[in-house]
């Protein structure tokens, strides 16, 4: 028989008849089988696990916990999947608090670890709740954001929602986040093929994936996302799929966009996984007023994910500002060339009409966007040499100084800035560190006239005038 592609009548049919064999018994590995240690899952995260399994329910390690350790690599976070209810779930741990709105997930909240409980479900289409917290000030911030869009008073969720372990392996986004490892007899479950394609190294959607798409958009941005992070190829239907779905992306909640985006931003792959993105032509259609494609953007992310090796954790606002580091230099160089001064109302100006559809778009905080403005503004400064000790200690001083800097930085790493002025920049600045408290009575560049030091000195000759004043 010659090769033929299939016509998608036969592919849906594929699909169909895919579905059907689900009733198939899964792919069951036992311990022996496969190499899922659990000295590779973190403490807690077997705390969770035994106590659900002790108090009588089905505890599963679930998502990319399982693919990253069978992968030999460092997960991110851990999830888990049971058959107990959320309430259930908050019976057995007090460290605990309820998410999302048709589906409840249930975060336990550790030191330094958020563990992600949810309720093996059925419905394919349900909205995902983004899966941890690292508790720092921005991420409450994004939690704050996606709370008010997902919550909704105390109400118990549809018991027909709840599904049996199957369907909820069936209802995730891809072949190789749907495996399951049971804590009972610490084998691994496979109702998705997804060993299969872990082995092949395929990014595949579980079932059709024009509908699995349609029913959730943000899974192109994690199918590409996965596929450059791993280094896996995107299966051939899945591929064609996501170019024919690429338009649905706006269609999604911006806020559930923007976590991708930072999920994107801080994961040292940053640039791989734009650039696919851009290639699939979701980038721009996903932030239509913040991005801007081309290729001086990967370069900034190049540049961040550089950081990110080197083990530098930029902050949201930070990378927030890099996203927008192309058009603000564009903007420099056309309101100030070379090293002349800028017009600071008009500069802001632009600026304003820049981030502030952007921000709004991409849900960004407002204390954040404060954050980003000043940081962005200052950028401006460092662009001609410092010239006096005061003013270097003034704009070090300010809150929004780390996001300057590393905008700054950045801009000069990737030819976007001159360069000219980091040396001297970088010394005044250090000098600034390194004197602390003390740096704006002593802090002067070299070169710079004496400042006014002796308080005695200075006021004497005002007094002396003062008097001469009153006596004529
Ligand atoms: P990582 O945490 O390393 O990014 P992950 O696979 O654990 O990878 P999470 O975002 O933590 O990703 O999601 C946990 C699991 O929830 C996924 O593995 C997947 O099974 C499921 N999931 C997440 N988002 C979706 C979605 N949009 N549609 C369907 N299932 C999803
Ligand atoms: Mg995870």
């Amino acid at each position: 028989m010659g090769h033929r592609l299939a016509t998608p009548c036969e592919e849906a049919f594929f699909f169909v008849t895919n579905e059907t064999l689900s009733d198939l018994e899964p792919q069951v590995l036992s311990r022996p089988e496969h190499s899922l240690s659990r000295t590779l899952i973190s403490k807690n995260t077997l705390k969770v696990l035994y106590r659900l399994h002790r108090a009588g329910y089905l505890a599963y390690l679930v998502g990319g916990g399982v693919r990253d350790i069978l992968l030999e690599r460092r997960p991110k976070d851990f999830d888990v999947g049971t058959n107990a209810r959320p309430t259930e779930i908050r019976r057995l741990f007090r460290n605990s608090r309820i998410i999302g709105r048709r589906f409840r997930l249930v975060h336990l909240l550790f030191k330094g670890e958020t563990i992600e409980v949810s309720t093996f479900r059925a419905s394919p289409d349900a909205e995902e709740a983004p899966e941890s917290w690292d508790g720092d000030e921005g991420n409450e911030e994004r939690l704050a954001d996606i709370e008010e869009l997902e919550t909704d008073g105390h109400g118990e969720p549809l018991p027909e929602e709840y599904g049996t372990p199957e369907e909820d392996a069936r209802r995730r986004d891809l072949t190789i986040n749907g495996l399951f490892y049971n804590i009972s007899d610490f084998s691994i479950i496979d109702h998705v093929g997804g060993l299969e394609d872990l082995d092949a190294r395929l990014i595949r959607t579980i079932g059709e994936p024009v509908q699995r798409l349609q029913e959730d958009p943000v899974r192109m941005m994690r199918a590409l996302e996965y596929a450059v992070r791993l280094g896996f190829e995107v299966e051939a239907a899945t591929d064609r799929a996501i170019h024919e779905c690429a338009g649905m992306i706006a269609e999604a909640s911006p806020a559930r966009l923007t976590y991708e985006l930072l999920e994107a931003l801080t994961s040292g792959q940053a640039a791989g996984i734009c650039a696919a993105w851009q290639h699939y032509g979701i980038f721009e259609r996903a932030f239509p007023e913040a991005i801007q494609g081309g290729d001086e953007l990967i370069r900034v992310l190049e540049e961040v994910d550089r950081r990110h090796a080197a083990g530098q954790q930029l902050s949201e606002a930070s990378l927030f500002g890099a996203i927008f580091l192309p058009r603000l230099a564009a903007v420099l160089r056309e309101q100030a060339p070379a090293e002349a001064r800028v017009d600071n109302s008009k500069l802001l100006r632009s600026q304003r009409e820049l981030l502030g559809p952007a921000c709004a778009e991409m849900h960004v905080a407002n204390r954040k966007q404060h954050l980003i403005n000043g940081g962005i503004f200052a950028v401006s400064k460092l662009r001609r040499p410092p010239e006096r000790g005061r003013q270097v200690v003034k704009l070090v001083r300010q809150e929004s100084f780390p996001v300057t800097w590393d905008l700054f930085t950045i801009g000069v790493g990737t030819g976007l800035l001159p360069w000219d002025t980091l040396a001297p920049w970088s010394q005044a600045v250090e000098q600034v560190h390194r004197l602390g408290a003390d740096a704006r009575q002593r802090f002067q560049l070299e070169g710079e006239d004496q400042p006014r030091r002796s308080h005695a000195r200075r006021r004497r000759p005002r007094r002396r005038r003062g008097r001469h004043a009153s006596t004529s």
